[in-house]
């Protein structure tokens, strides 16, 4: 079992890291870690892993990278947070060529086992209208009309895994992640999600003395928030388990963006004056995830506290933060 051959594509982002570093701490050695970025930019390098530079769109980067593996988990996407994903629906889409060109390599390679990381994205947004939300069940995702551009590449996605499964007899597992935050993960440039760039305007409202937020929307927007070792548990029963259908891996501890940033106001030890940009970029009005159904089937949900793993991020985040700043390159 230790020299079975894992591929894991975005293995320079933020989950593909930490599973790469799960994987060894594990004990497994013959790992291929793969992403497009220049491995200075990866947010985890392991020497351990034969760590490659490649873009996983063209098909013979996906057979290349498939060669003599077991098992492949795709978490590799142009992703980013709401402001990345509104504003880039075509690159987003793009990540198609991805999980495409991994699945008929992983046929012609004869996986065992294929992972793909779909999103809470994929639900129909008319599920999603108020802050007052009745948490998504996985039917929710039909009829379809997820977020468009990310969303619609992810649902397009799962349904190639499960097509790949029925057709090729390709083992394909999907979970639709509901967002994950922790530490090495992307904290500013535009990318990044709700709870790091709240760490980050707090962090610097604190370190320049101007104690001053813009929080993007009303804030009474509701979301859960998965911390990353709860994400990494779910993604190892997920993937050998004998579930076939997509299910939900998400926190069902609900916020409002606006008890986020109490939360790290009250971590940070500040409290801030609140502006609300209400011409940003938002996404849904609310959204939770319903753990009926991996409780029922894996008999387990994640159930990190935020707090607890928000404490964890903020930490970090402090860490780059300061590292930054002595080179003078925060952003605001
Ligand atoms: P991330 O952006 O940190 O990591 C994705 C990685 O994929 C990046 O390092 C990127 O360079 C790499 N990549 C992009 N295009 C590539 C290509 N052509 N070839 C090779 N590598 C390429 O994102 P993440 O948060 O680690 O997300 C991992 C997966 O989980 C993605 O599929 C994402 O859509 C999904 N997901 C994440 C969240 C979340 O909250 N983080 C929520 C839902 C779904």
């Amino acid at each position: 079992m230790k020299a079975k051959m894992i591929v894991v594509a975005g293995a320079g982002g933020f989950i593909g890291g930490h599973l790469v570093g799960e994987l060894i701490r594990k004990g497994h050695r013959n790992i291929r870690a793969i992403d497009i970025k220049p491995f200075e930019e990866w947010y985890q390098l392991f020497p351990e892993a034969q760590n490659i530079k490649s873009d996983l769109k063209g098909k013979s980067a996906c057979v290349r990278a498939c060669r003599d593996a077991s098992e492949i988990y795709n978490l590799a996407a142009d992703m980013g947070g709401m402001g990345f994903i509104e504003k880039n629906k075509a690159l987003c889409m793009l990540s198609v060529l991805i999980n495409t060109h991994l699945l008929q390599a992983a046929v012609e390679a004869n996986a065992e086992r294929f992972f793909y990381a779909s999103s809470a994205c994929v639900y129909n947004a008319d599920k999603q209208v108020s802050e007052d939300v009745v948490a998504l069940r996985e039917e929710d995702a039909y009829p379809a009309m997820p977020e468009d551009g990310y969303g619609w590449e992810k649902l397009f996605s799962e349904r190639m895994c499960r097509h790949f499964r029925e057709d090729y007899g390709l083992e394909t597992r999907v979970a639709r992640f509901h967002n994950v935050y922790g530490p090495h993960g992307t904290w500013d440039g535009g990318r990044e999600k709700a709870p790091a760039a709240i760490c980050r305007k707090v962090l610097h409202a604190e370190a320049t003395g101007n104690h001053e937020i813009e929080i993007w929307g009303d804030g009474k927007q509701t979301r859960s928030f998965m911390y990353i070792d709860d994400c990494l548990k779910g993604i190892d029963a997920i993937m050998h388990s004998d579930i076939l259908e997509p299910l939900n891996l998400g926190s069902n501890e609900l916020t409002t963006i606006n008890g986020l940033v109490d939360m790290v106001e009250d971590i940070v030890g500040v409290k801030l004056k609140r502006s609300h940009n209400l011409d940003a970029p938002k996404g849904v009005n609310g959204r939770n995830s319903d753990n009926t159904l991996i409780q029922e089937y894996l008999g387990w949900a994640p159930g990190i506290r935020l707090r607890d793993g928000m404490a964890k991020t903020c930490a970090w985040i402090r860490e780059e933060y300061e590292q930054r700043q002595a080179a003078s390159t925060v952003a605001n």
